[in-house]
């Protein structure tokens, strides 16, 4: 098992370097264009795809470093280029860890190759979990999957919300009730093929930040699909429901994961990872403005308002990256996090990422509030960061709950 260590080896290194070039050639110059835009950019995710960013082989090798640190290195460098065009190349990542985390051998050699297409052909994945009645509250969802036995095919009926890529995927990983009697424990995860009849895209939401980044309505209408589809197959998820149903009767409180709480867990020192990156490119960015731009016959940064800020916004990314990777340390080496270790990690990040980007449209001052200078983009794409996988009100909730050693909903 890897000890904790936050010296980067040689390959982590070369990879970084890499990403970090990828973001500063390919991706910050297109930022502000794609933003404007609101649409996905297919050309800059095929340029990933070509140089080998954009695949599963390249996400696979992170996801098992055995250090925990492949992932966090990777969103860290990709974000600091551009939020919203990140989001585009890693969004697929989301669906691909979900069926990573529930899914059979077979399930992750078959669907996640189509997730990603190929060089010539890429596609995109989507993870569908949120509904219009079910955001935070996890357990309120009502999209159903029932079996029709004699077909040995699930039927899913209901409509998905804010799913990143969701329409435009070749796949799409969907959360569905399969038993509401047991709240989020009767939960399960499907793949939807390309184009299976039933699923449509329904409005395509207009937002904020993030904007480069596609995110819509899933309008699931009888949707058909095989019973190899259901992640990890009906024998683990009758056994699953069979306990939860046992522990319901009995009335035990012990906690029992369900698929979604599972790629949650997985994905949040990642989503961490992503503010920081965001954070540090404000903050880069700040810190060279005030070392140029002169008022009163000096640098801004000559000024101790100035450079103090700089400090603390430096200390907290710092700090924010430590959280970040001794989360992802933890689940990569099997450490249980006992006290909520991923969601501080995201918490605290995402808060950081929120609160630096609006101290560099400061320290910019007229500059930093126009969109000729990128770190007012920076801080309408940090807003996402506090409410994506979890609000910063549920992290907090999951932290004091573990704490306490209350059960978690
Ligand atoms: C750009 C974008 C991309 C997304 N991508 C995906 C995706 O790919 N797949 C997917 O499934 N989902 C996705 N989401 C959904 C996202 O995870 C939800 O928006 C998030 O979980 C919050 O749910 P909600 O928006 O319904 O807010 P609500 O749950 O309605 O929350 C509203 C407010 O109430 C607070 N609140 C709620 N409950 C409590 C409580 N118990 N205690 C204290 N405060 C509380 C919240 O913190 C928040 O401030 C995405 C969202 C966005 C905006």
């Amino acid at each position: 098992m890897a000890e904790f260590t936050m010296d980067l080896n040689d390959d982590q290194k070369q990879v970084r370097d890499w990403l970090h070039g990828f973001a500063k050639d390919v991706i910050r110059p297109a930022a502000a264009e794609w933003d404007e835009r609101e649409e996905t950019p297919w050309p800059v995710i095929q340029e990933a795809a070509k140089v080998g960013i954009y695949s599963l082989d390249f996400y696979a090798q992170q996801f098992f470093d055995p250090t925990g640190l492949g992932i966090p290195v990777a969103m860290e460098e990709l974000f600091w280029g551009d939020a919203g065009i990140a989001l585009s190349i890693v969004g697929t990542g989301l669906a691909a860890v979900g069926v990573l985390a529930n899914g059979t051998e077979e399930q992750i050699g078959t669907w996640i190759p189509q997730m990603y297409g190929d060089v010539n052909d890429v596609k995109v994945a989507a993870f569908c979990s949120s509904e219009p009645d079910a955001g935070s509250d996890v357990a309120s969802m009502r999209t159903r999957a029932v079996y029709d036995e004699a077909k040995d095919e699930w039927v899913l009926n209901g409509t998905k919300t804010w799913a990143t890529n969701g329409g435009i995927a070749a796949v799409h990983v969907v959360v569905a009730v399969v038993d509401p009697e047991l709240g989020s424990k009767g939960h399960a995860s499907f793949i939807v093929p390309p184009n299976t009849p039933g699923l449509t895209q329904g409005q395509k939401f207009k937002k904020h930040g993030i904007r480069a980044s596609h995110t819509a309505e899933v309008v699931l209408e009888d949707v058909r699909v095989p019973g190899s589809c259901l992640l990890g197959g009906k024998e683990k998820l009758d056994e699953r429901l069979a306990r939860s149903r046992e522990k319901a009767k009995a009335g035990g409180g012990e906690r029992v994961k369900n698929a979604a709480m599972a790629t949650f867990e997985a994905s949040r020192p990642a989503v961490g990872a992503m503010a920081v990156g965001t954070a540090r490119a404000a903050y880069d960015y700040a810190l060279e403005y005030a070392k140029t731009r002169e008022q009163f016959g000096r640098p801004i940064i000559d000024n101790q308002g100035i450079a103090f800020q700089l400090a603390d916004m430096r200390t907290q990314i710092d700090a924010a990256r430590l959280l970040v990777w001794r989360a992802s340390w933890m689940a990569t080496t099997g450490k249980k996090f006992e006290s909520a270790e991923g969601s501080m990690s995201k918490l605290y990040a995402s808060e950081t990422a929120k609160k630096v980007t609006g101290q560099a449209i400061q320290i910019l001052g007229g500059n930093g509030f126009t969109r000729e200078y990128p770190v007012e983009r920076m801080h309408r794409d940090a807003a996402i960061y506090t409410i994506f996988e979890g609000t910063s009100e549920i992290q907090r909730l999951v932290i004091a709950r573990t704490l306490a050693g209350m059960p978690i909903r």
